[in-house]
């Protein structure tokens, strides 16, 4: 039992009983206390419940675990939401799956002037291309624009390409692609950048009350998986002002720090505009330290490559042409070798985390290379860099993420075999660049720190599914995927809570150590039970979480 003078003791608010509680290093109790946003005990149960009073809330947990709240290291809150309240596909799989939900969302909303939203999946398209007629026959007379569950495509009607002046004579732009048929007129799928500037240019701009709304959105779903931190890895002007004001007001319950996004159509002149957007959010109307829940944005998050399965993602040699052949295809650096360096040297010196969504060997390469030019010239520091995905990683590059300190942000539910996988990557990358994807423990046996994240709306935001596929690689039941990559339980959870908390610089959460905020996810199963892991299964999505506790306050309750 520890208790301690913390300013918070006093009678605790909550205390949760004979539970199993995940100490830092290893350590077990079984009961914990809290007061305020506190942690205010941890110890045997007994003596926890002692320290009750009449308002005290007692929670008696046999065979859960308590866990710190997760925190997910890479998500897309405003977006994810966003596309929950108006067009959300993420929850069915298949083309007329999707058109029937689309066609009721119409019917339900005939006001609406768009149909946006999102989340179809490449392969229930043949060549993961879905076209404009499917859309045009549910909804011809109003505009639809659907990005794909990974934003890094879109499927529009021909209304839609109509307002966005689309024509067989419009250019690709250099940074994406239109899908067009032989005779050159756009197919309703349009590529990376061709879908982002159509976003940004032609579909109107959700007002501040509809970003907030859609962060409230995401923020009770996430709440519900016991999340109760994350790193928002896009933030825009937009988004940052709904943060603003959300955390100004004690609407965000979460603690986030925010990647502010950089404009890979403009250069370094635009690290101005970054520092600008960093200290119109700081002061003490959103927390004033960084245990405090709030919004913080004071990373930069450069995408500075795209995905293999639109052969987007920057490979150090050519993409196969999926019959055992090669292409000249290289795939695209959104942001050349040398101006990123030159970038992450300057965000560095600023004082800005740096987030870098890095896919393909030549990707990562980059972002390496970019962080051992900004050590070289500003020495070493704790801004704690990370990079994102890091999905084929040449073995000569695993060793340098540790010796850098750098730390490696995994999405480790994407490392199983899936129709993703088999189809749409490993046929376009060779046999033996998909031998070297997503080397999780490598990393981690190598030296480096890992952090855990969804990029949910990409694919689940459900920290266990997550954990599942990082210590089995495989789908339930099915064969795994390089299964030496597999992550231990202890690691994969650290990952996830203390791991993702330190990408955060919030060194007062992610573990239950008294005087530490009081963030904590009650689960209703004791995964770390003998034999719960065993023999390549970890049935970790079947469990759920009971209760998730934010600075104290309880933001989600099953029971
Ligand atoms: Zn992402």
């Amino acid at each position: 039992m520890s208790t301690d003078p913390h300013p918070s003791a006093g009678t605790p608010d909550l205390v949760i009983a004979d539970a199993r509680v995940r100490l830092p290093e290893g350590g077990w109790a079984t009961g914990l206390a809290v007061t305020g946003d506190r942690i205010s005990a941890v110890g045997a149960a007994g003596d926890v419940v002692a320290l009750a009073g009449p308002r005290t809330r007692v929670v008696r947990a046999p065979g859960r675990l308590l866990l710190p709240g997760f925190q997910d290291s890479h998500v897309h809150a405003p977006f994810a939401g966003r596309n929950r309240l108006r067009v959300w596909l993420n929850d069915v799989l298949g083309k007329q799956a999707y058109l029937d939900v689309i066609a009721a969302y119409a019917a339900a909303h005939p006001d609406e002037p768009w149909i946006v939203g999102g989340g179809w999946a490449m392969e229930c398209f043949p060549g993961g291309l879905p076209r404009r007629e499917d859309l045009d026959a549910i909804v011809p007379d109003r505009p639809v624009f659907l990005f794909n569950k990974d934003v890094h495509g879109a499927w529009a009607n021909s209304r839609a390409l109509q307002l966005g002046a689309i024509t067989r004579d419009t250019p690709d732009p250099s940074d994406g692609r239109i899908e067009r048929d032989p005779d050159g007129e756009a197919t309703g799928c349009l590529h990376e950048g061709a879908a982002y500037s159509f976003n940004d240019h032609v579909v109107p701009a959700p007002s501040r009350a509809e970003w907030e709304a859609s962060i409230l959105e995401a923020q009770r779903h996430l709440h519900s998986l016991g999340i109760t931190g994350w790193q928002d890895a896009w933030v825009t002007p937009a988004t940052l002002q709904a943060y603003r004001s959300l955390a100004a007001d004690g609407r965000l319950t979460g603690r986030v720090v925010g990647a502010l996004w950089w404009d890979r159509h403009r250069g370094l002149e635009q690290i101005a505009d970054l520092q600008a957007q960093r200290e119109s959010a700081s002061g003490a109307a959103i927390g004033s330290g960084s245990g405090v829940a709030g919004f913080f944005p004071t990373t930069v998050k450069i995408m500075t490559d795209g995905v293999l399965e639109n052969y987007t993602g920057a490979l150090l040699e050519p993409y196969c042409d999926g019959c055992g052949g090669h292409t000249d295809n290289h795939g695209l650096s959104f942001v050349d070798r040398e101006e990123l360096a030159a970038a992450v040297t300057e965000l560095d010196a600023l004082g800005f985390q740096v987030h870098m969504h890095a896919i393909g060997d030549r990707a990562v390469r980059n972002a390496l290379d970019a962080l051992e030019a900004a050590q070289g010239a500003n020495g070493r520091n704790d801004r704690r860099h990370h990079i994102a995905h890091v999905q084929v990683v040449q073995p000569e590059d695993v060793p340098r993420f540790g010796r850098l300190g750098v730390v490696a942000n995994c999405q480790t539910y994407w490392a199983k075999p899936d129709p993703q996988m088999e189809e749409l990557t490993i046929p376009f990358l060779g046999r033996d660049r998909a031998d070297i994807q997503y080397p999780f423990e490598s990393i981690r046996a190598a030296g480096a720190r890992l952090c855990m994240g969804s990029d949910w709306a990409v694919t689940t935001a459900d920290p266990l599914a997550q954990l599942e596929v990082a210590v089995t690689r495989a789908d339930r039941g099915g064969a795994p995927f390089l299964p030496e990559e597999r992550l231990g339980l202890d690691v994969a959870v650290d990952a996830f809570t203390a791991g993702s908390a330190y990408i955060n610089h919030d060194d007062d959460g992610g573990s239950l150590a008294v005087g530490k905020r009081a963030d904590l996810a009650l689960l209703s199963v004791d995964v770390f039970a003998d034999g719960y892991v065993a023999n390549g299964r970890a049935p970790l999505a079947d469990a759920s979480v009971e209760l998730t506790v934010a600075s104290g306050r309880v933001v989600h309750d099953a029971g």
